[in-house]
């Protein structure tokens, strides 16, 4: 309990806070940038259980931004290094590793065990697939993306608009996903952004990011939140 003091100092969040976010079972799908600051935030924050899904190994043009793996990982599957700096940081944490490809036969099963799903995916394809799986079931997802200087959250469960509601028809196709550019200090805060979005899930404090997309400009340094609604004629969530 000393560890977290300075969490359970905050009136809202006490001891009994504390045992919420300790017996959270949250799952990270992907293990790169977002990742990276997700894993760091929940483990400081006193969450014991985590899972991490990715099936890419650590190479060297990951390091701008995906500060979990260390120089010294290279090669190694993403799972397996961000489990190990995160047992250097907590010995104590449950860290699961899944260290596969996410498609339909698999989602159902990862996501399973676990209360909240972060997407810290880079394939659009993949994070509709995993919203689609997450509002089957009275879980929670933090949609996070990234790109360039830009990015965005929201939280979405079966009663809110899903993804394939927020993102643009143009988006469904993975030809638009082209790999763009993105720096660490953007996706870093998006990052936090989601960390903050699963503490208010675990706890119930605040009002999470349902129904609204918050976009986040870093050139500008400006955060604007657009209103989004379940749209009736959704191929994912109208059914
Ligand atoms: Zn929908």
């Amino acid at each position: 309990m000393t560890r977290y003091q300075k969490n359970i100092l905050i009136s809202e969040i006490g001891e009994s806070g504390q045992q919420k976010i300790k017996n959270a079972k949250v799952l990270i799908c992907g293990a790169g940038g977002l990742a990276s600051g997700v894993i760091f935030n929940l483990c400081a924050l006193g969450v014991m259980n985590i899972g991490i899904v990715d099936f890419d190994k650590v190479e060297l043009s990951n390091l701008n931004r995906q500060y979990i793996h260390k120089t010294s990982a290279l090669g190694e599957f993403k799972v397996l290094s961000a489990r190990k700096t995160a047992l250097e940081f907590n010995p104590v944490l449950n860290i699961k590793t899944y260290c596969e490809k996410i498609d339909e036969n698999n989602v159902d099963e990862l996501i399973f065990p676990y209360d909240i799903i972060v997407d810290c995916l880079d394939s659009i394809k993949t994070k509709l697939l995993v919203s689609s799986a997450v509002i089957k079931t009275d879980k929670t997802l933090v949609h996070g993306g990234v790109d360039e200087f830009f990015g965005q959250v929201c939280t979405i469960d079966k009663t809110s608009a899903c993804l394939a509601c927020i993102l643009p028809e143009n988006a469904f196709s993975d030809e638009n996903n082209t790999k763009k550019g993105v720096i660490s200090p953007c996706v870093s805060t998006i990052s936090s952004i989601q960390s903050m979005e699963v503490f208010k899930a675990i706890t119930s404090l605040g009002e999470p990011l349902k129904n609204q997309l918050l976009l986040y400009s870093g050139l500008e340094q400006s955060f604007k939140k657009i209103k989004v609604q379940k749209n009736p004629n959704c191929p994912v969530c109208s059914k």
